[in-house]
Formats: structure tokens, C-alpha cells, sequence
């Protein structure tokens, strides 16, 4: 049923995207479009869908996924689909694929951890970047926010200090162009180098062009442990002295002396800025682990702006004794996990070559006592160096309490953060994050309603990228459809057995087009590139 003839999808129980109760209806689909929502349509429809018993919502609408290279390698979109995801948006936590000077080993080693196997060149401006994304085959709808870690490492590279003049303004100049291009947001990733070694008032000028749009920034704060409630502070301070919306990324507390605390700190500061009128919104992924690249253990200062002399020195005795004095160490503004996490909650989750895959799954500690390191640190540092920083680490750094108490924030929004790092031990959220919300969340631990639920991972996210005809079940709107029941749709991927798919969804719609059915792929190629408009006065 791919030929573009109205579907008629009758008898769910019709959840629209918005926080309100649902309401049995019918739903009619003509081309790429949503045409009436309504019970007992009578119109006639080349094919029906029976809905009877299932819920039927939007598509979810992934707003913080790293899958800016995936439409340049051969992607269908399994993991994506299969759990209901209909839209995504790249670009995040200061990652972009463009603007881009050169695909260095440097930025390869920097990039891919987060973003996979990188294409061999990728277009050097972010108009040519979308351009690119355009005319690639997509599963699914993408659009993409440009990282200012990107921008950052394309005029300075990833040198320290300060922005002279000049650099700043072709800096702005690159986000200027990517916002008039539809880039749908600006990503900063504080907590990384290079963009580390920049202040707020440099990141305000930075955001500029955002501001005079009223465009919205997603900010990976500083730092998410010891820091957190000075790292929300300086996120809420850049906002304000640029005037743009702020969207606080991956929102949660980590090290194990912070837990039931500094959540509820990091809040109210939060709810201090939206009382003053900040525009202000987070998300979160509903696990108690992170993911990320190993090298983000590696301290700023241990970096000194240069990546790969790093990785170098750590092939060294006498580096490797550096790195281990370094990270013995307690930082103002940079979160030692491997003192206040411990190696013991951190596991190798992807290798770049096959004589690391031994380590997989296992902790740093654990890997370090059991193939004769000589401690967590040196097995570290050999990682880092052997693989060129390819490696991928879980950090198990949060509690329940903690993403329970965000979850039910009226202003958090549920994403997967799945990174792309090639394994096949990914964190589970890379295939279950959405389907886990409903699984745990609402239908055993009755932390979120049904439709609180899918209003945070459709409606609400939607709105906050300016993703116009999206995230809703309205007449009007994109025909981006789910069809399931609540009882069976499920997340089955669980930190050390990951690699699963979701399971039970009967239909997926994007642009009225099936693309699941009864959790088999079934078009491809349905999904479009989303360019945001922005004008002058827009607030988002
Ligand atoms: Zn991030």
C-alpha cells in the first residue's frame, strides 16, 4: 500500500501531541497529509487500517540524535523506525558535520566516538551541508542545528584561547549562514574541547545571529557532576545576554555523592530563570547511563589543544604517568569522573579495532585487573592511544530519583542521545529509548501519563525546533503516524545485550507514506530534509 492513495485508519484511540485526553477517532491520510481527525469518517479510502484497541499519536520526534553522517552511508533507518521515530535532529552538543575546513585524522578522532564512520569528505559550509542531506535518501525526516564546537574548530582549530576579532566574526558569520539555511537551532558542547576553553561573554557574541532570530541554543553544559548547578548558571546567563531560547540538553546529575541533591539545585535555579521570563526548556533519556567518548577523560589541561599530541604522549610511560597524576586530581570547572564515578562505572562500549573487542562490555577496572595493567588508568590511556581516541565508554552516573524527578518536569522533553559510534554493543537508547518511555514509565512505573508521554516526545519537541506541521495528529499536519497497542510496543535493549530492536509497532507513517508495518521496514527513502524559517521577531 504504497501508492499513495488515501488510508483510513479507524477505531484507535487518537493521542494528538497535545496534553489533553485522548478521544476515539478516525483518521484520514491523502498524500503526504493529515486530512480529518474525526469518529465515524465516512469518506471512502483506498485502505483501511483497523486501529481498534491501539493508540494512534504522532510519530516521535527525536530532537538529540547524533546521526548527522548516517545519511551518507547505507542507513535504513531500522533502529530509528522501529521505535516510532519519524523526525530527528542532528547536530547536537556542538557536533556538526558542517562547517568543515578538512576532514583531519584530528576531527576524525574527535568526531567519530560521537558520530560514527565518517564519509570521506563532507561539504565544507552548512548550506552545502543540507543541500547534501536534501538529496540523500532518508528513512526518516531530518533536520539539523549547527554545533558552535564545529564553527569553533573550522576557524581556530582546537587551539586554546580566546577569539581574537576576526575570528569571531567569520565564526558568527558561519552561524549566520546556517541559520538562513534552515539549520532549525545552534548546539553548543561546553564540556568539550575545543569549546572548553571559551567564557560565556564569548559564547554570547558567538550566538548573536541566534539572538537577533530568536532562535533556540541546546547547551551539553559544562559539567553535568560537581558542576552542574554553576554550569546551568552559565548556560542561563549566555541565553540571557544573547536573547535566545535555551534548551538544556541531556539534563541530569552524575557522581554517585551528588545523587537525590544537586538535581533539585540545578531546578531551581531553572525555575528562578523561567519565572524572570527565560525561555527555557531541557530533555532527557530515560537511563541511568550515559554515553560518550573515552577521550572525555582526558582533562582540558592534559589536552593543552592538541588532540592527537595527546593521544600521542599516552603511548608514552611518561605519559601515561601524566595522565594518571592528571586525573588524580579534583577541577573547578572540568567533572572528573574517574574520581567521582570511579572506573568501575565506566564501560567500554565500542572499539574501533578487533584486538580491543576483548574489553567490551566489561568496566575500565575490571578490564584493567583482568588483562594485567596496572591499573584502570593505564588501560585507559592505552585505549586512547591505540584506537587514536576512537573508543566509546557507558558512564553509569545517574540514579533512578534523579530521571524520574526531570521525567516529570512539565518542561523536559524525552530524547535518545544515540550516538553512532560503530559497535554492536551501543548504548540501548540507540534502539529503545522512546518504546522504554512507555514501556517503564507509564505502563509499570507510572512516573508519565499516556499522553504526557507522547506529548514529550512529539508535540513539545517539535514546537521547540520550529518544526512547522510536525509532532501533531491535526488535520493539516504531515501525515508522520504511529498505530500500536499500548500494551505490547516495547523497548528490548538492555545495557549488555543492546542490540535490539523495538517490538510492536504495527504502523509507521512518515510523510502518509507506510514505513513500518507489524515492526518489518517497509518504504525507504519517505523522509525529508526540515529547514527551519526564521524571521526577525520569532520567539520560539
Ligand atoms: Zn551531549
Amino acid at each position: 500500500m504504497i501508492d499513495g492513495k488515501p488510508v483510513l485508519i479507524r477505531g484507535g484511540l487518537v493521542y494528538d501531541g497535545s496534553p489533553g485526553a485522548p478521544r476515539a477517532c478516525d483518521v484520514l491520510i491523502r498524500g503526504d497529509r493529515i486530512v480529518k481527525v474525526a469518529p465515524g469518517i465516512s469518506e471512502p479510502a483506498a485502505h483501511e487500517v483497523d486501529a481498534r484497541g491501539c493508540v494512534v499519536c504522532p510519530g516521535f520526534v527525536d530532537i538529540h540524535r547524533h546521526l548527522d553522517a548516517r545519511p551518507f552511508t547505507d542507513w535504513r533507518g531500522e533502529a530509528e523506525l522501529r521505535q516510532g521515530i519519524t523526525t530527528a535532529v542532528a547536530g547536537n552538543c556542538g557536533f556538526s558535520l558542517a562547517p568543515m575546513v578538512a576532514l583531519t585524522d584530528q576531527l576524525r578522532a574527535h568526531l567519530e566516538p560521537i558520530l560514527g564512520l565518517l564519509p570521506e569528505a563532507v561539504p565544507a559550509g552548512f548550506p552545502g551541508y543540507l543541500r547534501a542531506l536534501d538529496r540523500a535518501a532518508k528513512p526518516l525526516n531530518l533536520a539539523a542545528m549547527v554545533g558552535t564546537g564545529s564553527v569553533r574548530i573550522a576557524v581556530k582549530g582546537f587551539a586554546a584561547g580566546r577569539w581574537t576579532a576576526e575570528e569571531m566574526a567569520r565564526a558568527q558569520a558561519m552561524i549566520e549562514e546556517a541559520l538562513d539555511a534552515g539549520a532549525c537551532g545552534v548546539s553548543l558542547g561546553i564540556m568539550y574541547v575545543p569549546e572548553c576553553y571559551a567564557g560565556r561573554e564569548e559564547f554570547a557574541r558567538l550566538l548573536r545571529p541566534l539572538g537577533e532570530r530568536g532562535g533556540v541554543c541546546a547547551v551539553h553544559i559544562r559539567g553535568e557532576g560537581d558542576s552542574l548547578v554553576d554550569s546551568v548558571k552559565e548556560a542561563v546567563d549566555i541565553a540571557r545576554l544573547t536573547g535566545c531560547a535555551l534548551h538544556i540538553s541531556h539534563f541530569k546529575s552524575c557522581g554517585v555523592d551528588n545523587w537525590r541533591r544537586e538535581i533539585h539545585r540545578a531546578i531551581d535555579v531553572i525555575n528562578a530563570a523561567r519565572s524572570a521570563g527565560l525561555d527555557l526548556t531541557c530533555d532527557f533519556y530515560p537511563y541511568t547511563g550515559g554515553s560518550t567518548a573515552l577521550t572525555t577523560m582526558l582533562p582540558p589541561d592534559y589536552i593543552a589543544g592538541d588532540l592527537v599530541g595527546a593521544l600521542r604522549r599516552l603511548g608514552t610511560e611518561r605519559g601515561v604517568a601524566a595522565f594518571r597524576d592528571s586525573i588524580s586530581r579534583f577541577y573547578p570547572d572540568w567533572d572528573n569522573f574517574a574520581l567521582t564515578l570511579g572506573w568501575e562505572r565506566i564501560i567500554i562500549s565500542s572499539v574501533r579495532h578487533a584486538h580491543n573487542r576483548r574489553y567490551l562490555g566489561m568496566t575500565v577496572a575490571d578490564a584493567a585487573s583482568r588483562f594485567g595493567f596496572p591499573d584502570a588508568a593505564a588501560l585507559a590511556a592505552h585505549l586512547m592511544h591505540d584506537e587514536a581516541g576512537a573508543t566509546a565508554i557507558i558512564n553509569m552516573s545517574m540514579c533512578q530519583d534523579d530521571v524520574d524527578t526531570v521525567a516529570g518536569l512539565p518542561y523536559a522533553m524525552v530524547v535518545s542521545d544515540a550516538i553512532y559510534a560503530q559497535t554492536d554493543t551501543p548504548h540501548p537508547r540507540m534502539f529503545g529509548a522512546q518504546p522504554r518511555i512507555l514501556r517503564e514509565y507509564v505502563r509499570e512505573r507510572g512516573v508519565l501519563s499516556m499522553q504526557q508521554a507522547i506529548h514529550k516526545m512529539t508535540a513539545m519537541p517539535a514546537r521547540r525546533m520550529g518544526l512547522a506541521g510536525r509532532g501533531e495528529l491535526k488535520e493539516g499536519f504531515f501525515a508522520d503516524v504511529l498505530v500500536f497497542d499500548p500494551e505490547q510496543f516495547r523497548d528490548n535493549a538492555v545495557f549488555g545485550d543492546s542490540a535490539k530492536p523495538a517490538t510492536g509497532l504495527q504502523w509507521a507513517f512518515v510523510n502518509g507514506v507506510p514505513a513500518v508495518r507489524d515492526d518489518a521496514l517497509l518504504a525507504q527513502g519517505a523522509g525529508r530534509l526540515l529547514r527551519r524559517r526564521y524571521n526577525r521577531q520569532e520567539r520560539t
